[in-house]
């Protein structure tokens, strides 16, 4: 028998704190603790398989522990996983249930559990768990900031007739406890088993896109004001109608309104107890002949001997014990600590006695908790053999996660380390606790004095074996990613390659002798930066533009603290300075980031009244946000939302304020959407800006008159190039384009030059080469040029050729579904 604990995020760019608990035991499972972005691709990087993961328990109802939660309900379906429970706190349903229109699956059914103010129990054959609920001291204070909404440029037109204020909030528990019903019908019909066939065969896989995001019927119109979905009869789910029928009838309606919790969940986990071996000898000699009642008294019960007496087990099994415990706690603030302190249920396992001594206690802590004296004392209770293991931000170094992304950027960054950008990270922490041996740098020593003596910051993959024999395992932490050592496997790696080394050298002294010319050509001076590049699902070499794209931006820019240096915007300019979103249709890998992005806008705009973030997007993403906005403050009431339709070609309306507003904040002189051939509600887009430059995207589409039409000329093309040639039936199928439809969409459209992305995971570093293309550049994650500099992109195409060439036979790998949840 063999259990652990495994850390997975890590408070990095990429992942927040996410803990995974494996019992390869009789009753194998999986146990996940937090799901932020980032978790599966970090399962992914790492081969963490997950094929008996049923239960994920979130410490808190927010983007931050769960953004990855919705993809990874997504690849868990798609991998033929019949069923999945989601534990925690408040609003957990609502969270779910508000990505509605565009995560559903009919092949999986997903549960949730809310947990009451008291807390709860819960215990399958593996453990025993205490949820444990904290709240933060100055609860009135956050809810009123929360909802502070100030801004004076909220424009905010909901597609409904009512407004959303209108909505009633759940008022007495009994209204709470009907609205949370209804929430969990709707879930039921988001996720549902119908389409499972019974055949004992898990049903054909489906790939992300395929169950395509269906067109909602807008349905708002017959609801009459201040009616809210729970009170309207038409609600009742009537079991005779087909599943998409009630869909369509439930999905349309504003989920009931919920209240902002800011609780915390601390879960007390505790193992099977241990049964002790067995020693067959005292059996015989209790007069016990070998055969069933040995294995009953293994199973804990007692049993008779032929000579009538009775023999318990405790008689035949030597080194019985309680078993193993563990905690996981997450204090965002100081604000949580008087609440932990008080806590009755955590208090009784601060102790030396074996039966209530945890091994092992998790810390996932919001800055400035670990400074606190009262944290620290609270820490020091628990007896000294019990491990810390803590995850901060400024005490675990921003190492990088995702190496084989980096490996791949060091390779590029041979061709102009300008374009190919080397990820930011730092093996050091920003303060450091200890001053050990090594040469601290005495800006980051901060000493913190009475910490326990068994403790250990986090780092990815770090484990913590329960059974056999508990004790801390670092072998499986992934080796750092160190460009200073020369004797690191990734320098050393490409050190090799002679070949691609002497063209990227040679390429560079080209570009250098030959200033080449377009420098003037409008819009030279126009940045573009590749943020994903992936379709579907994040892969190891390419993000998509979804879950991960904040992270993305860290590792761009490097951190919020850091200073500008060679020139180079800086995060914060990049987030408070960002003007428009636009999404071009709701499948999971085009969005999912979003409301990391729209969270950080509004902290760094803050104190800035007056700027103003436009979302253009398909508008069912407007529900989203304004459901979602329900549990958490993401500055919605300062974002202009603008429908994808309102600026179609033929539908324009030319006195749309926001439109108007939209053109001067970006420079332009117009911005068109054009329906794209993919899935209902795909649109690319075109903007032309004042100094005549012309940028279009294509979204995700099989080749596209509309596009071409609009974008006559275009300076920039981006277009989606999914699959190789050979792949056209795929590429007819899922709605995409091959290698060379893409190119000829790009000679019809008389674009000057042509971006290809959004590849096909089966390609993970870059797509085969059929066509070599003068105006064409292939697209790879945090690459980043000028307008002016674009001519380069086509000639790297033969640096890159050798580069790829030979591995890209290898490098197809599985899906990530396959990777993450098929046993192998
Ligand atoms: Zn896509
Ligand atoms: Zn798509």
């Amino acid at each position: 028998m063999k259990s652990y604990i495994q850390i997975l995020g890590c408070a990095t760019p990429d992942t927040t704190p996410s803990v995974i608990v494996h019992f390869d035991t009789r009753a194998p499972q999986r146990y996940l603790f937090n799901c932020g972005e980032g978790t599966q691709r970090v399962c992914l990087e790492n081969k963490v398989r997950l094929p008996k993961l049923q239960n994920i328990f979130t410490t808190r109802v927010v983007w931050e522990t769960l953004g990855g939660l919705p993809g990874m309900l997504l690849s868990m379906a798609d991998a033929g996983i019949p069923n999945a429970r989601i534990l925690g706190g408040e609003n957990l349903t609502h969270f779910l249930v508000a990505t509605r229109s565009f995560i559903v699956r009919s092949t999986m059914s997903v549960e949730t559990l809310e947990f009451p103010e008291d807390g709860m129990e819960f215990k399958d054959d593996n453990l025993a768990i205490k949820a444990v609920l904290l709240c933060p001291e100055s609860l009135h204070q956050s809810i009123k900031y929360d909802n502070d909404s100030s801004s004076s440029t909220a424009e905010i037109s909901l597609p409904q007739k009512r407004s959303h204020d209108s909505a009633s909030l759940e008022h007495s528990e009994q209204q709470k406890s009907s609205s949370l019903e209804y929430k969990k019908k709707v879930l039921s019909l988001m996720f549902n088993q119908s389409q499972r066939q019974n055949t004992g065969q898990q049903p054909k896989k489906r790939r992300r896109e395929e169950e395509a995001v269906f067109e909602i019927p807008s349905k708002e119109e017959t609801i009459t004001i201040g009616e809210t979905a729970a009170t309207s009869s038409s609600t009742n789910i009537n079991s005779e109608k087909s599943l998409s029928d009630q869909r369509r009838e439930l999905f349309s309606q504003r989920l009931p309104k919920a209240r902002k919790s800011s609780t915390s969940v601390a879960y007390i986990c505790k193992g099977p107890d241990y049964k002790g071996k067995f020693n067959p000898q005292a059996a015989k000699a209790l007069g016990l002949p070998p055969g069933p009642l040995y294995a009953r008294l293994v199973n804990g019960t007692s049993v008779t001997a032929p000579d009538g007496s009775i023999v318990h087990p405790h008689q035949v099994l030597s080194g019985a014990r309680g078993g193993f415990i563990f905690i996981i706690v997450d204090i965002p603030s100081v604000d949580y600590i008087p609440s932990l302190i008080a806590n009755r249920d955590l208090s009784p396992h601060q102790t030396s006695e074996e039966e209530m001594e945890p091994g092992v206690v998790i810390h996932m802590l919001g800055n400035g908790v670990l400074e606190d004296e009262r944290y620290r004392t609270w820490m020091k209770k628990f007896g000294e053999n019990t491990q810390h293991i803590i995850a901060n931000e400024e005490y675990c170094p921003q190492r990088l996660i995702f190496n084989y992304a980096g490996k791949s950027q060091y390779k590029l960054s041979k061709l102009d380390p300008t374009h190919f950008r080397i990820p930011f990270y730092s093996n050091e922490p920003l303060k450091d606790f200890k001053e050990d041996d090594r040469n601290v740098d005495k800006r980051r020593f901060h000493p913190v004095p009475d910490l326990p003596q068994k403790f250990a910051t986090s780092a990815p993959l770090l484990v913590y074996d329960m059974e056999p024999k508990p004790k801390l395992d670092a072998t499986q932490i992934p080796p750092l990613f160190d460009l200073q050592d020369p004797q690191s496997p990734v320098i050393k790696s490409v050190n090799y390659l002679r070949e691609y080394l002497a063209i990227a050298q040679q390429l560079r002294e080209e570009f250098d002798t030959n200033k080449m010319p377009p420098t003037n050509i409008p819009g030279h001076d126009v940045t573009v930066t590749t943020l994903g590049t992936g379709s579907s699902a994040p892969s190891k070499y390419r993000n998509d533009v979804g879950e991960g794209t904040y992270g993305t931006l860290i590792r761009l820019f490097g951190p919020l603290s850091r200073k500008s240096y060679d020139g180079m915007m800086t995060l914060e300019e990049c987030i408070k300075g960002l003007k428009c979103i636009f999404i071009s249709h709701l499948h999971a890998d085009h969005h999912l980031g979003t409301m990391r992005i729209l969270t950080k806008w509004n902290e760094l705009n803050k104190g800035n009244p007056d700027s103003r973030l436009s979302i253009v997007a398909p508008g069912r993403l407007l529900k989203w946000l304004d459901e979602y906005n329900d549990i958490e403050y993401f500055g919605f009431p300062r974002m202009q939302f603008i429908d994808n339709r309102e600026i179609l070609p033929n539908r324009r309306s030319y006195n749309n304020k926001k439109v108007e507003n939209l053109k001067t904040d970006l420079g332009l002189k117009d911005i068109t959407s054009v329906e794209v051939i993919h899935c209902p509600s795909a649109y690319g887009i075109s903007l032309q800006h004042l100094n005549g430059w012309k940028l279009v995207y294509s979204g995700d589409t099989r080749p596209c008159d509309n596009l071409i039409r609009v974008g006559k000329n275009a300076t920039l093309l981006i277009h989606e190039a999914t699959f190789e040639n050979d792949l056209i039936e795929d590429a007819l199928g899922k709605r995409h384009c091959t290698t060379s439809e893409a190119v000829k969409v790009s000679e019809r459209m008389n674009a000057q030059s042509t971006l290809f992305t959004h590849f096909s995971q089966r390609y993970p570093k870059v797509p085969v080469f059929t066509d070599a293309h003068n105006r064409i550049g292939i697209s790879f994650d945090l690459m980043q040029f000028r307008l002016g500099e674009f001519y380069k992109l086509p000639k790297y195409v033969k640096a890159l050729k050798v580069l790829y060439g030979e591995e890209c036979e290898e490098a197809r790998e599985d899906s990530a579904e396959d990777m993450l949840f098929v046993s192998k």
